[in-house]
């Protein structure tokens, strides 16, 4: 067997040439992409559980701690108000990013936090005994487990899409999944493990039809296509900046206007009141009520820089390169024997899972790992999703692209798995 099969013996489209020139100028603005892991370049193909950040927003964070750090909305000198200004400007910001109006754009911080806000607050309120719940077996468990904390609490029921084998949704069930007795739908918009991207307008009509509330989880999308709010028509939408380029600890939660007016808040403490006596309280306006405490003031300053930075570029550019890269690879993956892809939706993202023949994904993570190849391996936190697709182990070895990977990375792994194979004979 040769030892190497290079780029070129698969044929790579103009379009994809010309994305990897374009990825080669970005990583340059990524300083650990030209890190060495095991004596060998950086592969970095784990942008599905957190992405790399950019010099600009590195350099935003250095900028707020050594010239302007101080608390918002609290002190009348010049510190706090620069402060202010530059949380309150970042919030306009990331709202105009996902086209909805600022005030019902509430930092949390992470996906996780968006979806136990809403399962809490307005859970606890609006879901009752033997109401349900519609999510799907493709979901993170951050999409799940919130929804059965509350599904126990109050007694209702959890209701699932399935999926067909390519990895889509089984929408042809979704008048007897979404019915009167449904509260809220709550689906991912693309899945982390299957790159699924899933139709949110259609159940969103669906589930308005009958009086329930749809949540998106936008922890996959939000980084990696064009997502305009409005247009999907959903109730709550929620992602991380830390899967986007951005700093960890800090994302975002949108809520229709007035679901959130009418929700009480998740936690209560400074900043979320308007006033406070001995034996009650009454609470600031959106989106306040639902920012108890200090905030993450830096990471959400910098959230705004980073949707510059991803606005330079253009989301639409970044989905399409993904999209090209993403195919380029499960091509090139499934000339290999024994590997098996999982997920062929026609609409998808550049998350890819896969198997290599009996190996243990861990095993494989491992030898890519010396080759300096970093993908994922393991259940994703979809074990529901990995149950349903009977993968041996209960996992898969999975890699996702962003825009600063090229075709010639894709290759190395390639390459890597051959090593794997040969290894464990
Ligand atoms: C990563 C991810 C989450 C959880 O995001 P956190 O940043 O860990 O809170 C939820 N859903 C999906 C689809 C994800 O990819």
């Amino acid at each position: 067997m040769s030892e190497t099969l290079v780029a070129t013996d698969h044929e790579i489209s103009t379009e994809l040439q010309q994305f990897d020139e374009e990825a080669r100028r970005h990583r340059a603005d990524f300083p650990v992409l030209s890190r060495e892991v095991h004596g060998k370049p950086l592969v970095y193909l784990d942008n599905a559980a957190t992405s790399q950040k950019p010099q600009v927003v590195l350099d935003a964070l250095h900028d707020y701690y050594t010239r302007y750090n101080a608390n918002v909305h609290r002190g009348i000198h010049t510190l706090s108000e620069e402060a202010t200004n530059a949380y309150e400007a970042s919030r306009v910001k990331v709202a105009q990013f996902i086209n909805v109006p600022s005030q019902s754009l509430i930092f949390v911080r992470n996906t996780t936090e968006g979806i136990n806000l809403v399962a809490y607050a307005w859970g606890r309120k609006n879901v009752k005994a033997g109401d349900e719940i519609v999510l799907s077996v493709m979901e993170h468990h951050s999409n799940i487990v919130p929804w059965q904390i509350l599904a126990h609490e109050v007694g209702a029921k959890l209701k699932y899409f399935d999926i067909h084998d390519d990895g889509t949704l089984k929408m042809e069930d979704i008048d007897d999944l979404i019915t009167d007795r449904t509260r809220i739908v709550s689906i991912a918009h693309m899945s982390n493990a299957l790159g699924t991207v899933n139709p949110i307008k259609e159940i969103v009509e669906k589930a308005h039809q009958v009086g329930a509330l749809v949540f998106v989880d936008a922890a996959q999308s939000v980084p990696h296509m064009p997502v305009d709010v409005q247009a999907l028509g959903c109730d709550f939408f929620t992602f991380s900046g830390h899967k986007m380029c951005g700093p960890t600890g800090i994302g975002g939660l949108y809520g229709r206007e007035e679901i959130l007016e009418a929700m009480d808040p998740f936690m209560g403490g400074g900043s979320m009141i308007e006033e406070v006596q001995l034996q009650y309280s009454t609470w600031a306006e959106i989106p306040e009520k639902f920012e108890a405490g200090t905030p993450n003031i830096a990471h959400a300053i910098v959230l705004g820089v980073t949707v510059d930075y991803l606005s330079s570029i253009g989301m639409g550019n970044i989905r399409a390169h993904e999209l090209a890269l993403a195919r380029y690879m499960i091509d090139r993956l499934e000339e290999i024997d024994g590997l098996t892809v999982y997920g062929h939706a026609p609409e998808r993202g550049g998350a890819v899972s896969y198997i290599l023949n009996d190996i243990h994904p861990s095993d494989l993570s491992t030898i890519l790992d010396r080759e300096g190849v970093a993908i994922r391996a393991g259940h994703h936190c979809a074990q529901p999703l990995m149950r349903r697709l009977g993968t041996p182990y209960g996992a898969t070895a999975r890699a996702s692209v962003y825009h600063y990977n090229t075709t010639d990375e894709v290759e190395i792994m390639i390459n890597a798995i051959h090593k794997a194979r040969r290894f464990f004979g």
